[in-house]
């Protein structure tokens, strides 16, 4: 019976993938990619060739979900990896895992673990991390005044990703709805420009205007 594999990979640094990983993309029949250009570069440093990648995407372009069933059902063996972290965290695979369960039972799913954004970014931290609570991105209209509130009166440490475009307006946010919580922002997590800082948001929104060359990249936002 084929085996559907879902797999970590680098959030950055390239030497972030485990062996594990490796060998499976080196076995499998297909390789599903988010975008094929940038799983190109991990295989091609760990000189990986000769693969069968399919772009899949949960959307419209790319393989569905039933033609990977149907490789599945042929005893193909699938990888699914997304353009960085893990599959299914804030990126595609959720659906395709509901999907292939549901149409194929005895297929086995398989995760073959990595890193995540989430989880580098609560390591070096520093803030209470035994019980977060996950947003992933938030919604940019309806429901994101309500967020911001949650955030404000949660005694848990809250966590969402953030685009370089809404970053100064999330803090502007934070500066209104939880003017006294910490904020952590990491940023670029595991690449040269690697940056972690914390204060109020306030403090970081003055940071981030007055250093406007670090208004670039990927966040990762705690507030404890
Ligand atoms: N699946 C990924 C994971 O496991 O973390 C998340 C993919 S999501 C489409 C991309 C978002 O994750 C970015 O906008 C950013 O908020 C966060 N992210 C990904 N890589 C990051 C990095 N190296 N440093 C900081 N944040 C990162």
């Amino acid at each position: 019976m084929a085996i559907l594999y879902i797999v970590g990979t680098p959030i950055g640094n390239l030497e972030d993938v485990t062996l594990r990983a490796l060998r499976i993309l080196k076995e499998v029949d297909v390789i599903l990619c988010e975008d094929t250009r940038v799983t190109q570069k991990l295989l091609a440093k760990y000189e990986i060739a000769g693969k069968q990648l399919a772009t899949y995407n949960e959307q419209d372009s790319g393989v569905t979900a039933g033609k990977i069933i149907g490789w599945l059902a042929e005893g193909k063996n699938v990888a699914m990896v997304s353009d960085a972290g893990t599959p299914g965290i804030s990126d595609p695979g959720t659906l395709l895992v509901q999907k292939v369960r549901e149409a194929l039972p005895d297929v086995k799913i398989e995760s073959v673990p990595g890193p995540s954004a989430l989880t580098t970014a609560l390591s070096i931290a520093g803030v209470p991390a035994h019980e977060f609570v996950f947003l992933g991105f938030l919604p940019h209209k309806k429901g994101r005044e309500t967020l911001f509130k949650e955030i404000a009166e949660s005694e848990r440490t809250m966590i969402f990703y953030e685009s370089p475009h809404r970053i100064l307006k999330a803090l502007e946010s934070l500066a209104k709805f939880a003017p006294t919580k910490k904020v952590t922002i990491a940023r670029e997590l595991t690449k040269i420009h690697e940056q972690i800082i914390s204060g109020t948001a306030e403090e970081l929104l003055t940071y981030f205007e007055t250093n406007s060359d670090k208004v670039r990249g990927e966040f990762v936002v705690i507030v404890s």
